[in-house]
């Protein structure tokens, strides 16, 4: 009988790269929320691909950036923990364009954390700090761990660029890992490149063959049916400001909070905070036509029967302030 592979994947790279989308496209569900405007994922949100000989848990990160306000800060933190405890690193860049200084801050931590990872399989070096996984399902009971962590590096929008752009890049990329592992001074970081259209589907299931490669022997961790570990509640509130997202002026985005603070099927409900009273206006629309929009979009999305209903209210500066991001679990 051949083993059972498991582990956990970060998805990581800077806002806009296509991790959400790439993780829906890998877990062949919508599981997390996309949006053409940058830091669209506030939290870790994971995706879970199932296949009989393998379970992978796909972190998908807020992209890394500068952060500007409490809110940044704490996504910054959340994506860079998320690269402790995981079996593999799957590292976004975009065939179109150039190798930008955050493409290389990206892909400098997740070397660093690939070869360190190494280091612990092998004994041979300061390992990573034991993890704290509460809540989380025990996964010290099966420690085998014979695969080999390796820096997986997706090259995404390959629909975009013709044959010799995707080469052009690949080169460009491979440039930088060497400067990297240059500056570490040790050996090479072990990488995989994978051109892929996360918005197409090409070449991602070579990518999933790959990361189900680098899985330890270990447990199904999660029930099959179950491609997300996100709560129903805030599965509904991310599908609120995604719908909203869709329908408000480019000055908002940043601006809106959404949290259900009752979840009592069928009858769900879900308050949008804003930052000022004109934002207010501009979300519940002329005659409470955007709202009403947003509730039978999200709603088409819920089983059959849900009951949504939506609340507008202002709480300035909420971005700024640590009680406000503590109540909407930011
Ligand atoms: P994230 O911020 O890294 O999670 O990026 P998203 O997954 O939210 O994607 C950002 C934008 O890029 C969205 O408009 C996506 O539709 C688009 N996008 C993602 N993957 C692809 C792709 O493979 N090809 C093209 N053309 N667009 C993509
Ligand atoms: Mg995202």
């Amino acid at each position: 009988m051949t083993a059972f592979r498991s582990g956990f994947a970060a998805v990581v790279g800077r806002p806009n790269v296509g991790k959400s989308t790439l993780v829906n496209t890998m877990v062949g569900t919508k599981v997390t929320i996309t949006s053409p405007r940058p830091n669209t994922t506030r939290s870790q949100v994971r995706g879970v691909i199932n296949r009989p000989d393998a379970q992978v848990v796909l972190v998908d990160t807020p992209g890394l950036h500068k952060p500007r306000t409490a809110l940044g800060q704490r996504m910054n933190e959340s994506a860079t923990s998320s690269l402790d405890d995981v079996d593999a690193v799957v590292a976004l860049v975009e065939a179109t364009g150039a190798v930008g200084p955050g493409d290389r801050m990206v892909l400098t931590q997740s070397a660093h954390r690939v070869r360190s990872l190494r280091r612990a399989i092998r004994g041979t070096g300061p390992g990573p700090a034991e993890p704290d996984r509460d809540a989380e399902p025990d996964r010290d009971a099966h420690p085998d761990r014979e695969a080999q962590p390796t820096l997986l590096v997706v090259v995404n929008k390959i629909d975009r660029v013709g044959g010799d752009g995707i080469l052009t890049h690949l080169t460009a990329v491979s440039a930088v890992i060497g400067s990297i592992d240059e500056e570490a001074g040790g050996e090479p970081t072990p990488v995989e490149y994978f051109p892929v259209s996360a918005l197409s589907g090409q070449g991602v299931p070579a990518l999933v063959d790959a990361l189900v490669d680098r899985m330890p022997d270990g447990p199904r961790y999660y029930p099959e049916g179950m491609v997300t570990d996100l709560a129903e509640a805030s599965w509904v509130a991310d599908l609120v400001r995604e719908e909203l997202l869709h329908r408000v002026q480019d000055e908002l985005p940043h601006s809106i909070a959404c949290r259900v603070t009752e979840w009592e099927w069928p009858r769900v409900r879900c308050e949008i905070l804003v930052e000022r009273d004109s934002q207010k206006g501009i979300v519940i629309g002329r005659d409470g036509s955007t709202l009403k929009e947003v509730g039978t979009a999200v709603r088409s999305q819920m089983p059959p029967g849900a009951y949504l209903e939506l609340f507008v209210r202002v709480e300035k500066r909420w971005q700024q302030r640590d009680d406000a991001l503590d109540r909407l679990g930011l």
